[in-house]
């Protein structure tokens, strides 16, 4: 089968790869779509550190959010049909430690993460996943089921900060996890949800799915638009999704007493200045939140009975063979570029064309 596999920093090769080897307790699954999200453009700079700490094997197919249909079955697998649309979840864990056993799969110390660590991904025409983390999606067109992933990261920092409908949210950063995270804070009731971010184009695609007040950083006043849009109160939740410094000076100046922080960004190194005085008198909790362990069935419910919805986001299509293409438009936002998704049965590009999902 043909797969892109990494080598190196920059060397990410389409190549013909053996097959997967089909475990009993595995599902053979013919990739229909593949999103691109910015850890494959850290994977393809190599900069990424499960490649750089050498954590992880290489080669390795890389992908993390991806779809497709059941085309064989392990010998001890029987939840799953031939035909079947599914999706399969990024922390595989080992079931067995404590962590594992919690639902907390995401801290694992022995998980491998499917196209980052030691576990190959979806950029390939087959994968073959262990059915206890492989979710039938069968109410979903394949390319909105492959972003189950960045729909479970949003939902489960949600979660994290105890959203509910008492509670002004703010979403920082209008990428892709934020524009799900406008959606999930919105199915959680949220009081109001304010979307902060600097480019106009995503705070209108912000609006689209669900924003009710947005603010572009850049041109107008953080601070009296969100006390403007909360009458005073500030806001109860924060849901970070910025991964950059400047964001914490943001996040700083809206919260309210007893704010609940959840950060899904990755600073690369770069440190944040905190004043922790105003956090302690406030009873402020900043959470950290890694992917989304358990919450897969949630988040493929709320897509398919249209709580979310991925469709605005997925701005771009390619066939696989066109990889560093894909990843060169998420850079340079081609088109105001919000998601590509690469299909492995597609022989040629179709560009901001509804396909045939079949
Ligand atoms: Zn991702
Ligand atoms: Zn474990």
């Amino acid at each position: 089968m043909k797969a892109i596999r990494y080598y190196g920093p920059k060397d990410m090769r389409f190549e013909e790869v053996d097959q997967p080897v089909v475990g009993a307790d595995d599902v053979l699954v013919r990739v229909r779509a593949a999103g691109l999200c910015a850890t494959d453009l850290e994977v393809y700079d190599g900069v990424m550190f499960y490649f750089t700490s050498g954590m992880t094997r290489m080669p390795l197919i890389t992908g993390h959010e991806w779809s497709g249909e059941v085309v064989e079955l392990g010998s001890h697998v029987s939840d799953f049909s031939i035909g079947d649309r599914v999706t399969g979840e990024c922390s595989v864990g080992c079931l067995q430690c404590e962590y594992c056993v919690r639902g907390w799969y995401n801290q694992c110390p022995h998980r491998t993460e499917t196209g980052l660590l030691n576990r190959d991904g979806g950029f390939a025409e087959y994968i073959a996943f262990p059915r206890t983390f492989l979710h039938k999606c069968n109410g979903m067109a394949f390319e909105e089921a492959a972003f189950i992933e960045p729909t479970g990261v949003a939902l489960y920092a949600t979660k994290l900060a105890q959203t509910t409908p008492l509670d002004y949210v703010a979403v920082m950063g209008p990428g892709p996890i934020g524009l799900f995270m406008v959606q999930t804070a919105k199915a959680y009731g949220a009081r109001k949800v304010i979307l902060v971010g600097t480019r106009d184009d995503r705070l209108a695609v912000g609006r689209q799915v669900g924003a009710d007040v947005t603010v572009n950083v850049r041109s107008e006043n953080l601070v009296d638009k969100v006390k403007q849009a909360t009458n005073g109160h500030m806001v109860d939740v924060v849901l970070e999704a910025v991964g950059k410094p400047s964001v914490w000076t943001d996040i700083a100046s809206i919260v309210a007493p007893r704010a609940r922080i959840a950060m899904t960004g990755l600073f690369a190194g770069e440190k944040c200045a905190v004043d922790f005085d105003p956090l302690v008198i406030h009873n402020v909790s900043i959470l950290g939140s890694l992917g989304g362990p358990s919450v897969w069935g949630e988040a493929i419910d709320l897509h398919e009975r249209g709580a979310v919805t991925a469709k605005p986001l997925i701005t771009h299509r390619l066939p696989l063979a066109q990889f560093v293409e894909g990843v060169e438009i998420m850079r340079n936002r081609t088109d105001n570029a919000i998601k590509v998704v690469l299909e492995p049965g597609q022989a040629s590009g179709v560009r901001n064309q509804e396909v045939n999902d079949g």
